[in-house]
């Protein structure tokens, strides 16, 4: 995986940071969480990468674990409907609700490739 420096200042205490990481191509994601060490001050990160000069990245921060929330409310999600499908399941041959695949988000390099980034969501269960 590329590694790639990311500088930024810390929302809380405002000093410079810098940070590396290794960054995967779009559309994989991962998420970090960097410390300030004048403050303490925790964050999260979600970064990517241009998959097709894999000269650039980008990133979110995010004071929640967003990677963590998002997964969880798809699984409360899908939860409340694999139970709705079972109470009808006596009633109804066929239940299908559309449910999102994955979380994404658009990009735009410099190199002038768009892209996206996404986060795969909790899926119901096949039976
Ligand atoms: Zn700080
Ligand atoms: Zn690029």
């Amino acid at each position: 995986m590329p590694k790639f420096t990311m500088r930024c200042f810390c929302c809380v205490c405002g000093k410079k940071q810098e940070y590396e990481f290794n960054v995967p191509p779009a559309p994989s994601m991962i998420q970090e969480e960097i410390v300030c060490d004048n403050c303490g001050d925790r964050t999260h990160v979600l970064l990517t990468s241009c998959p097709n000069c894999g000269k650039t990245f980008k990133f979110f921060l995010s004071d929640l674990d967003f990677m963590g929330e998002i997964k969880q409310l798809s699984g409360v999600y899908v939860r409340l409907i694999d139970g709705i499908r079972d109470s009808l399941s006596d009633y109804i041959e066929e239940f299908n609700v559309p449910v999102p695949k994955k979380w994404s988000v658009k990009l735009s390099c410099t190199c002038g490739h768009d892209y996206f980034a996404e986060i795969p969501l909790r899926q119901l269960r096949t039976s």
